[in-house]
């Protein structure tokens, strides 16, 4: 703190010398001097006017106490005998100017007195003024001090997760920082990364020997660096804990070290909390093999897109995507193959469409909001042919797959969002049926899906009614036996 009152009092004085310097290079002020003359020319006046006919004792004992008791003898009239009849004129001129001098000293005197006076009160006050405005630096140094902090605070929570926790690790100066997340969800802490680190937490040190022991209370050990472990609370509920390692150099001064963990903590830990659950949602609404969004995440924002068109005059489509015998793919070139080829196809499916999910196994959705038909059926087309020549190349070796699809518009009649995922399924299964590797618009076939429909409704009329006759041959025939 001293060496912060130094540099305020070096910034201080140096704004003081600065004015000093300045004030040097100012003229006197020409009132003050002139009124200074006049006063003394108004002196001389009235002791002129005083002492024009003879010198009146007051002057005296002034003249005496100033300039001596001699100059008063050596002009006493007594003692100066005959040459006073001579010299009377002279003698009273003498006394004259002396009276004027002694008046003009006694005022200049008593000026001088209270000048040197004033200086002195000055110099106090300056040096008053200097104390007060180091206080003054001194907290302006302070607040701005606190500003910062409260600026780093912010900008923490503002920025990426990875750029905030960058940003504490260089706060702390920590050569190592691990954050510990009690690992009630052991699925989601494991995505939690940072510097490439994995983040676990293990309250019970079960089945996971090498991770570090919960700690309630911040510990210290230190050897040639200090580890500090330190619990994250948010809101009042422990999330798990952070170790921090740091060098210890001579200048290293832990109990303010340890003031600006216990500052930082509470927004390390928010922010710590916060990336867990975006990464917790991100994980719920994510596929993991493709990355594409889920079927969860389908139906989530679909209810919202269906209630929007319904209220909207923007026209909605769904398309449902499916590989193409897949399971011949998977059984000619292995599951893994498989996999790969399905990450690249979500891939190219996440291009060609403006939302795209895995819908389950080799099957895709695809959503389109705002757009005419033609352009939904263009979309579909260019994707289809863009899977269809794509060589996916896995291991050196090239593959090629194709798909169908259906694709249907959403009708403001409609209840429900499967109702139109329902009807894009029946145009992809006309599109399978119908060769594969095409796609297929479910009012174009609608007809058809619908004689077919009857046509299999009457196939199994008949089909029942065969079983029925039957039944009734074989009963006949029973009969005839038991007779
Ligand atoms: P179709 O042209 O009629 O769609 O034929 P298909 O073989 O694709 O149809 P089916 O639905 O009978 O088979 C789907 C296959 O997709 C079964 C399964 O082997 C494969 N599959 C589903 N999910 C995955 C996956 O995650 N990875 C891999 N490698 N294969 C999958
Ligand atoms: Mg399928
Ligand atoms: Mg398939």
């Amino acid at each position: 703190m001293n060496s912060k009152k130094d540099s305020a009092r070096i910034i201080v004085q140096g704004i003081l010398k600065e004015i000093e310097e300045r004030s040097a290079a100012e003229k006197p002020d020409p009132d003050i001097t002139s009124g200074f003359q006049a006063y003394l020319r108004k002196i001389q006046d009235s002791v002129s006017l005083d002492c024009s006919r003879s010198i009146p004792q007051k002057y005296f004992p002034r003249i005496r106490e100033i300039l001596g008791e001699e100059i008063i003898e050596v002009l006493d009239p007594g003692k100066l005998g005959s040459l006073v009849f001579k010299n009377r004129n002279r003698i009273h001129q003498v006394h004259k100017k002396l009276a004027t001098f002694t008046e003009l000293y006694r005022h200049a005197h008593k000026v001088a007195h209270d000048s040197l006076d004033q200086v002195s009160r000055l110099r106090h006050v300056i040096q008053e003024m200097v104390e007060s405005q180091i206080a003054h630096v001194q907290e302006v140094e302070i607040f701005e001090q606190r500003m910062l902090r409260s600026q780093l605070l912010v900008d923490i929570m503002l920025e990426p997760f990875e750029d905030g926790i960058r940003r504490i690790i260089g706060f702390l100066g920590a050569k190592q920082f691990d954050v510990y997340l009690f690992d009630d969800d052991r699925f989601l802490t494991n995505e939690l990364k940072t510097d490439g680190k994995v983040f676990t937490y293990n309250k019970q040190q079960e089945d996971a020997p090498d991770l570090p022991e919960a700690v309630s209370a911040p510990t210290f050990q230190e050897v040639q660096e200090t580890i500090y472990e330190i619990p994250l609370i948010v809101e009042g509920k422990q999330i798990g804990h952070y170790r921090i390692c740091r060098q210890i150099k001579d200048d290293f001064d832990r109990e303010r070290w340890i003031q600006d963990v216990a500052f930082i903590t509470p927004v390390a830990a928010r922010i710590i909390e916060a990336n867990h659950n975006r990464l917790h949602a991100m994980k719920v609404y994510t596929d993991d093999l493709t990355q594409l969004y889920n079927k969860r995440k389908l139906n989530e924002q679909m209810g919202r897109l269906f209630k929007q068109f319904k209220t909207g005059q923007k026209k909605l489509f769904v398309a449902m995507i499916d590989i193409d015998k897949f399971k011949i793919f998977n059984d000619t070139h292995g599951h893994p193959v498989g996999d790969d080829v399905l990450k690249q196809t979500a891939l190219l499916i996440r291009d060609g469409v403006p939302y795209a999910y895995r819908y389950g196994g080799e099957e895709f959705c695809a959503v389109f909001y705002g757009l005419e038909k033609q352009e939904v059926i263009d979309a579909m087309e260019n994707l289809r042919k863009r899977i269809e020549t794509t060589p996916f190349t896995i291991a050196d070796q090239e593959h090629h797959i194709t798909i169908s699809a259906g694709i249907a518009e959403f009708e403001t009649s409609m209840n429900a969002v499967m109702d139109a995922i329902d009807l894009a399924d029946q145009a992809l299964y006309v599109s399978k049926e119908d060769g594969r590797n095409r796609c297929t618009y479910y009012d174009d076939v609608k007809g058809r899906r619908a004689m077919e429909n009857s046509r299999l409704l009457q196939k199994y009329t008949l089909l029942e009614e065969e079983v029925e006759r039957l039944r009734q041959v074989v009963a006949g025939k029973k009969a005839a036996k038991s007779r």
